[in-house]
């Protein structure tokens, strides 16, 4: 599993999204865009689903130990099978108990496709996850079925500006205009938003200057293992910030 760094526009960092990958003994590392999909058919994807979550409780068992790291939250991605499961909130909540975890540091990514199946088990589980205090972060929004009256419904902490809006978001006059309105669409729902797939600091001066508050992105970091991630954070300091114009407190 890999860890890529979640920045605030303050400079620090406020947490990862934990990052599948599989290590295929002839072919390397595999993308999990490449086994995910096979894995949500056969049915895999729940062992694997489950797997993520223990080795999530793990880590966060694990910073919570390190003063440096006891804030950060963890991102885990959640399938639509995974999700849909009888017993997934008392998946979720067993995790916390077995690793003795604050549940404000988990937070899960749905995608739109989860909402398209049954709306009221779907809202009723992320009110008992709410419950809980682990939050949910809508990935990828903007490309799916995107109704904005289930937005209403539900008890969503964070919308995620697909990546595929962030690339052209300097070229492509409708991208940014989606990203905009993401981003108000947050402000006026109370939701925070993130911005994945930042590349550069052009995409990123857009995004501040739009009140994007929070960045995830190759500008930023890669996925890293889970200690040069450590590494990362432990030597994010300030004045390197500084240096590159993007340590503007507000
Ligand atoms: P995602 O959730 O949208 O994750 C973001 C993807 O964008 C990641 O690809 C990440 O490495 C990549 N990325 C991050 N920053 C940049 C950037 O600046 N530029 C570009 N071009 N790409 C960037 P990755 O790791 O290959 O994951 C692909 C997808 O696989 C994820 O998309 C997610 O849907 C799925 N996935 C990953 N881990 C898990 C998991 O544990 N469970 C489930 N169900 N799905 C997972
Ligand atoms: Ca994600
Ligand atoms: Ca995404």
């Amino acid at each position: 599993m890999l860890y890529q760094p979640q920045v605030h526009a303050d400079g620090t960092v406020v947490g990862a999204e934990a990052l599948l990958r599989w290590k295929h003994p002839k072919l390397g590392l595999v993308s999990p865009a490449d086994f995910i999909p096979a894995a949500e058919l056969s049915g895999q994807i729940l062992p694997l689903g489950a797997w993520v979550l223990q080795a999530a409780g793990q880590t966060l068992a694990q910073w919570a130990q390190t003063p440096l790291l006891s804030a950060l939250a963890l991102s885990v991605n959640v399938s639509a099978r995974q999700f849909l499961q009888p017993d997934f909130v008392d998946q979720v909540a067993s995790t916390m108990r077995q690793f003795d975890i604050a549940p404000q540091r988990l937070k899960l990514e749905l995608t739109e496709s989860t909402l398209i199946h049954d709306m009221d088990d779907i809202v009723r589980k992320m009110h008992c996850l709410h419950a809980l205090g682990v939050g949910c972060a809508l990935d990828d929004f903007g490309t799916g079925f995107s109704s904005l009256s289930y937005l209403k419904r539900l008890p969503l902490d964070q919308l995620k500006i697909d990546q595929a809006f962030v690339r052209d978001v300097l070229t492509d006059p409708s991208d940014a205009a989606i990203a905009r309105t993401v981003l108000q669409l947050g402000e006026s729902l109370g939701l925070s938003v993130i911005a994945e797939g930042v590349e550069s600091t052009g995409q990123r001066d857009f995004l501040l200057e739009n009140h994007c508050r929070l960045f995830q992105g190759y500008l930023f970091s890669r996925p890293l293992s889970l200690s040069d991630f450590e590494a990362y954070v432990a030597h994010r300091t300030p004045e390197i910030l500084d240096a590159s114009g993007f340590m503007q407190r507000n």
